[in-house]
């Protein structure tokens, strides 16, 4: 008798928990599909989104069977020890004061078990969070994102009616356990309820009554989640697209450079999407910008030279985002970047200050973000702290360059004109390039540091998650990887290969590395698709990139890549497993010139691009020339089908001298 009633009683938990996760979990998505489609969000994107929120309703009603069941274990022993049953009433509460605390505790554990990689012993929790930033945000993803119900119970200390709904759930929860802490104190008794078996009608109420207070507590729950998750601020998505100016890909920690200090870049790319082999179509800022911001080929927007300037006619992302109802921002460092070169364009907030740092740059960011919080917006962040001259501050500088000499070298980029700089560096000893990488490094800690505070800003307005961050650059930097020093002279991965990251749990996933080549031209209508905008209609050559993330891989489509900053255009075709690089001759002055003839490289046995194929493979550079014909052909189509951009407005006499300061003349 007493087995069976115990085989009772645990088919009776058994089946109320799978049951209730089962239809708490049915519930929950169909919340989510009829807000989506009431709110009009109902675009192509939508299986994804709802695929996201599945994912944490989920989670959630995970741990409320994990809290159920542990609840269940500790009052049933207590029963059993005692040798009877606790009073209704007394279960019922227990019930109700245990729900938070002990899904809290939940919450803590699961944090400390996934905290990858960190061995974090649990008493030093509190304090690893207020001195560790990078902690605290790889929290948020988990407490805000992942464990629902946590963001339910702090919001309910903000709100009062979500501090109702609590009480309501928890009662509810409190109710339930009554039920079930009632068959655990019926075994605690050893003696069966009645002395014939129940009627199978009874057992069926029994079991419906204690299920559809489950049902209810978890269709609360849900409701509770979706409702914060997609109502107000959560429904909203705004777009950060952060260029770098000038960073090479391989100087970061996540892309694998071991003595790199940039936290908090690595922990958006372990908590979002990282782009192994994104490649800018220009390797400098003018044409890669102009890619970046138009998804438009540079020789198509006609920018060659500094003295071209973005067409008014082009057509810039943050038109297209201002066009669907976005707040466009955008704070820009550089002159090639301010209205004389037309890339203001689309931003209702445009921000040009010649070299500001980035410290300046996330004080203006956060200064308009803060009363869009409750809008949609988009903002372009450019900075240039990463360009030439390298000039981190005192402390960084020595931190990357421990040695003695530091003071002459710094003072040294500081005074020299660039061209002359350059020089030096190419013919020089390899002590003052390797300074020049060190500094260039350390300007990259800082400008990562001046991130991790936007990023904490963000999370502390709860504007993170819903929040599309992009970090990437114009091009990178050579560092006599080749033999040359700066960019936009040659064509080779270290000025091409950029970093590309992006974070929106909304849609994206984490700690995706997507293999295969993508490239700047690609952003705009990425960002079109995690905004929901439909990008077709504006017939870009770029491709979203959103399936490529989901499936991990990128179908390496052809590419080109090009410059014309010195001398004559040339081009790079980049296929994804191949590289053809046209001819070009380069004359510095100072008796320095560089005669460079056709080049192939095999980019997956040689990445580093060291043995020309070009005389050895001449039908592997028949096939390339044809690839690269056929896409250079593809441009000028486009270019030809009303999207011509002629040159207006000419540079003031003062630019042009600064720009030539610069070395881009
Ligand atoms: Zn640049």
């Amino acid at each position: 008798m007493e087995a069976e009633q115990l085989k009772t009683e645990l088919k009776k938990i058994a089946l109320l928990l799978p049951l209730g996760l089962l239809v708490g979990f049915a519930v929950g998505l169909t919340m989510v599909v009829l807000h989506l489609v009431e709110q009009g969000d109902f675009h192509y994107g939508l299986w994804r989104t709802v695929i996201g929120q599945a994912t944490h309703t989920l989670n959630g009603g995970v741990f409320v069977a994990c809290n159920a069941t542990l609840l269940l274990m500790i009052l049933g022993a207590l029963q059993v020890m005692l040798g009877r049953p606790f009073a209704p009433g007394l279960r019922t509460a227990i019930g109700v004061l245990l729900f938070f605390p002990l899904y809290l505790t939940m919450v803590w554990l699961f944090t400390y078990l996934t905290v990858s990689g960190q061995s974090v012993e649990t008493h030093k929790l509190p304090a690893l969070i207020r001195e560790n930033a990078e902690f605290t945000i790889y929290l948020d993803r988990y407490f805000w994102s992942r464990l629902d119900l946590l963001a339910v119970a702090k919001t309910f200390a903000n709100r009062f009616w979500w501090m109702v709904a609590g009480l309501l759930m928890a009662s509810i929860f409190g109710v339930w356990f009554n039920h079930l802490v009632a068959a655990l104190g019926r075994l605690a008794r050893r003696r069966p309820k009645t002395s014939a078996p129940a009627p199978l009608g009874k057992w069926a109420a029994r079991l419906l009554i204690p299920l559809s207070v489950v049902v209810i507590a978890l269709i609360v729950l849900n409701m509770t989640n979706r409702a914060l998750a997609l109502t107000g601020r959560d429904l909203r998505r705004n777009v950060i697209l952060i260029s770098l100016d000038t960073l090479r890909a391989d100087r970061l920690g996540c892309y694998g450079c071991p003595t790199a200090k940039t936290p908090f870049l690595d922990l958006l790319a372990k908590n979002g999407v990282v782009f192994e082999e994104a490649i800018s179509n220009s390797s400098w800022t003018l044409p890669g910008h102009g890619a970046m911001l138009t998804g438009v080929q540079p020789t198509t927007l006609g920018l060659f030279k500094v003295t071209d300037r973005l067409d008014n006619h082009a057509l810039t992302i943050a038109e297209v985002m201002r066009e669907h109802g976005f707040d466009t921002g955008a704070i820009a460092s550089y002159i090639l970047l301010d209205k004389v070169y037309g890339f203001h364009q689309g931003f209702d907030y445009f921000d040009y200050e010649d070299l500001q740092p980035a410290a300046t740059i996330v004080d203006k960011a956060i200064g308009f973000i803060e009363p869009r919080l409750a809008k949609n917006f988009f903002l372009f962040l450019h900075m240039y702290d990463t360009h030439w001259p390298y000039e981190p501050d005192e402390a960084t500088a020595k931190e990357f360059w421990p040695g003695q000499i530091v003071a002459p070298l710094r003072q040294l980029i500081a005074t020299t004109d660039y061209a002359q700089f350059a020089i030096k560096v190419i013919r020089g000893e390899d002590m003052l390039n390797d300074f020049c990488l060190a500094m260039y490094d350390g300007e990259i800690a800082q400008v990562d540091r001046e991130l991790g505070r936007l990023f904490k800003f963000l999370y502390e307005k709860q504007a993170i998650d819903n929040t599309v961050l992009i970090v990437t650059s114009d091009h990178g930097e050579e560092f006599r990887d080749h033999g040359y020093f700066g960019h936009g002279l040659t064509l080779y991965d270290e000025v091409l290969h950029v970093p590309l990251i992006m974070r929106f749990p909304m849609m994206l996933p984490e700690g995706v590395r997507v293999q295969g080549q993508v490239q700047t031209l690609d952003l705009f209508p990425t960002i079109l698709g995690l905004v929901g905008i439909e990008a077709t209609k504006y017939n870009l050559p770029g491709r979203d990139l959103l399936g490529m993330i989901h499936a991990g891989a990128a179908d390496p489509l052809p590419m080109i890549a090009e410059t014309s900053m010195s001398g004559d255009s040339r081009y790079a075709l980049r296929n994804g497993q191949y590289k053809l690089v046209t001819p070009y001759e380069l004359d510095f002055g100072a008796n320095l010139k560089i005669d460079k003839p056709e080049e192939i490289f095999d980019l997956r046995a040689d990445p580093r691009e060291r043995t020309n194929l070009a005389e050895t493979h001449p039908k592997m550079a028949e096939i390339l020339r044809r690839e690269m014909a056929a896409q250079m052909e593809a441009i000028r189509r486009s270019s030809a089908t009303g999207k011509t951009f002629s040159r207006s407005e000419q540079l003031s006499a003062q630019e042009i001298e600064r720009l030539r300061s610069l070395g881009y003349l």
